[in-house]
């Protein structure tokens, strides 16, 4: 029987974290800081060496030393084929990670391949959930993301005090692959929030309106979001777009979302374009451009700049 205790946000539970990227490093220190006995590993070692140094977590070798003794293994990649690319070899998850185990995967994924990594590890006697975030990395840096968790409930008890390290609010939403799914769509709506904002407000540009005046009684008005409300006043109109979230990884987001459409079998023209959009936008801007740069491309084919 492994020995943990939790009392409000403490957890001893051994932790592994693997993926130190825009959003896994400041989810990574939030576990630090919370003093969880961390174990961390990235693929560029460099970046987990600084890291460990920086945290006195402990710097494990490769994925099969991280996991090895953790009672709570987490990943956050890029795609959920990257992970499950983690399982296997010698110095795979797979040959560290021991029995009893949880797997929290909060790579933002495709239920599919999460279902089949769930299978792997259920061979292992390893339980699974697929724990996607959101709150960007802002929210990372506040330790107050959003879990949305697919998979058995009760391993998300189990989890808890240590997702609480990096979460503010963390939701059961169903099976495995339904934290995913539920993500997949979030980010769906962002994107299209994007493109439909970028489209409009070049419009009202070329007709002479000022975006600040648009964007003023937009936000006071019903089609105001999230995209209207900060990402346009913050990225766009200062021309800052900084580089927090991967327009690369959105665009793998909403084909999630198109994908998980088609296997429901509901008609989705508008999140299949947007899939397809975000994709001629990751052709042309790049794998390390910004979400938010897709604008550019919007601005470039309607001949205005939105400022
Ligand atoms: P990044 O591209 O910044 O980082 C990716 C991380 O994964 C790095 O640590 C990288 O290692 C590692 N990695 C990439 N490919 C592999 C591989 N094949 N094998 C092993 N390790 C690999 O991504 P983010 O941190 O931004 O995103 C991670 C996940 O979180 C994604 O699924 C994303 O959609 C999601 N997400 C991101 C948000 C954000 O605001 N950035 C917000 C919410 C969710 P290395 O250092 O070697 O490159």
């Amino acid at each position: 029987m492994r020995e943990s205790y939790s009392s409000g946000n403490f957890t001893g539970m051994k932790t592994a974290f693997l993926g130190l990227g825009a959003i896994g490093r400041p989810m990574a220190s939030c576990l630090a800081a919370a003093k969880l006995p961390l174990t961390v590993w990235n693929r560029t070692a460099f970046r987990a060496a600084e890291f460990a140094e920086k945290t006195g977590a402990r710097h494990a070798a490769t994925p099969a030393d991280a996991a090895r003794g953790a009672e709570v293994v987490i990943t956050c990649l890029p795609t959920s084929s990257d992970v499950y690319e983690l399982l296997d070899g010698p110095e795979g998850i797979l040959a560290g990670i021991e029995r009893g185990a949880a797997f929290v995967d909060c790579t933002s994924g495709d239920p599919a391949t999460s279902r089949r990594i769930a299978e792997r590890l259920a061979a292992q006697g390893v339980s699974f959930i697929d724990a996607p975030v959101s709150g960007g990395v802002a929210g990372a840096e506040k330790c107050a993301l959003t879990i949305m968790v697919g998979g058995d409930a009760a391993v998300l008890d189990r989890v808890r005090p240590v997702l609480e390290a990096f979460g503010k609010k963390i939701v059961h939403c169903g099976e495995i692959g339904a934290g995913d799914a539920v993500k997949a769509v979030n980010n769906a709506f962002l994107a299209t929030h994007i493109l439909a904002a970028a489209e409009g407000l070049a419009a009202l540009v070329k007709m002479g309106v000022s975006p600040n005046v648009a964007l003023d009684v937009i936000n006071a008005s019903s089609g105001r979001s999230n995209t209207s409300m900060n990402l346009f006043p913050e990225r766009v109109l200062t021309r800052a777009f900084p580089r927090t979230f991967r327009l690369a990884l959105l665009e793998k987001d909403v084909g999630i979302a198109a994908e998980v459409a088609r296997e429901t079998r509901v008609p989705a023209p508008i999140l299949q374009l947007t899939a397809d959009l975000f994709r001629i936008a990751r052709g042309e801007l790049g794998e390390v451009a910004d979400h938010v740069e897709i604008v550019k491309m919007v601005e470039q084919w309607a001949g205005a700049e939105i400022a």
